[in-house]
């Protein structure tokens, strides 16, 4: 598997397995077909509900721990947050029944974010998360968390897809050595991605679907992935991505799809600020 490395020495691999909205009691079962179909890089979060389903899954798997890359993910906590987000923490791992996750990200760019960033940099130097970032973070609160902190943040989890590729905040994200890591890589099928003209013409001679397509093209971009699927099948096609290439030409075409805008939400509109803060996660 293709890695990056980053910005503290560890290795992620560059395609994952997302488990947003995989319900709890199929969570098991899609995560040891991911496992199956050769996925080493898991995504889950506090706040999708499918911690311990996914643990099950590592566990019956008897795969190495080391060959696994494991990500979870904060949800908001209240100031003081240090003691909140380390019980948060605490409750992730014992759910996974891991000792340690390689990536542990803040979840939303709201809350007492300095009191999370704090706790998670303790846990860090402890040896509970091995590298730290966060998620959903616009250039300038990735910017003044980066100027204002001790440690830099490893990655930074984005919507990122042909619609919304992201191209500043992925320089931004370059100059400071964040990785770019893409969620909803495939904007979840809107704007018809799956039989967009152009990402179907573009796969055709290489025998490849649009959902390939795009993949490829993120990674051509050095953008971690983690597509979501709960099919067998689908797993099996959007892990089969690394023996063709895209021109620069092909490159290129994709890059006029970008709509410069969000296809889900704006994380800078206080209507979404409002809705995301109310919920808080039982510890
Ligand atoms: P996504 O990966 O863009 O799209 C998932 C959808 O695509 C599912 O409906 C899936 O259906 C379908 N699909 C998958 N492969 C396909 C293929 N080859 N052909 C046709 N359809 C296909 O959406 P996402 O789950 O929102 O994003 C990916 C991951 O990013 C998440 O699982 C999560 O880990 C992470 N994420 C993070 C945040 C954040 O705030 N940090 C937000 C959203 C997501 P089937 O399951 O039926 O195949």
């Amino acid at each position: 598997m293709q890695t990056v490395t980053l910005n503290n020495g560890i290795e992620m691999p560059i395609l994952g397995f997302g488990v947003y909205q995989i319900p709890p009691e199929q969570t098991e079962q899609a995560v040891a077909d991911a496992l199956a179909a050769g996925y080493r890089l898991l995504d889950t979060a506090a706040a999708y509900g499918n911690e311990e389903a996914v643990g099950h899954a590592i566990k019956n798997s008897r795969i190495p721990r080391e060959e696994l890359f494991v990500t979870t993910k904060l949800w908001i906590q209240d100031a003081p947050a240090q003691d909140n987000a380390r019980r948060a923490l605490e409750t992730s791992l014992t759910k996974l029944g891991l000792g340690h996750v390689d990536l542990y990200l803040m979840h939303q760019p709201y809350g007492d974010v300095y009191g999370q960033w704090r706790a998670m940099e303790a846990a860090h130097r402890e040896g509970l998360v091995k590298a730290i970032g966060v998620a959903n973070f616009y250039p300038d609160r990735l910017l003044d968390l980066i100027l204002n902190n001790e440690v830099t943040p490893a990655v930074n989890q984005i919507e990122t897809h042909p619609f919304f590729q992201r191209t500043t905040d992925q320089e931004l994200m370059r100059e400071h050595g964040v990785q770019h890591q893409s969620w909803g890589g495939f904007a979840e099928g809107r704007n018809d991605l799956f039989t967009h003209p152009v990402l179907t013409e573009i796969g055709t001679p290489h025998d490849k679907s649009a959902a390939q397509v795009v993949l490829r093209w993120l990674i051509q971009r050095d953008i971690v992935t983690i597509p979501k699927s709960v099919s067998p099948d689908r797993m099996a096609q959007n892990f089969d991505v690394f023996d063709f290439g895209l021109t620069d030409d092909q490159m290129a075409q994709i890059s006029e799809l970008d709509t410069g805008r969000t296809l889900f939400f704006d994380h800078r509109d206080p209507e979404m600020v409002a809705w995301l803060s109310k919920r808080r996660l039982e510890n």
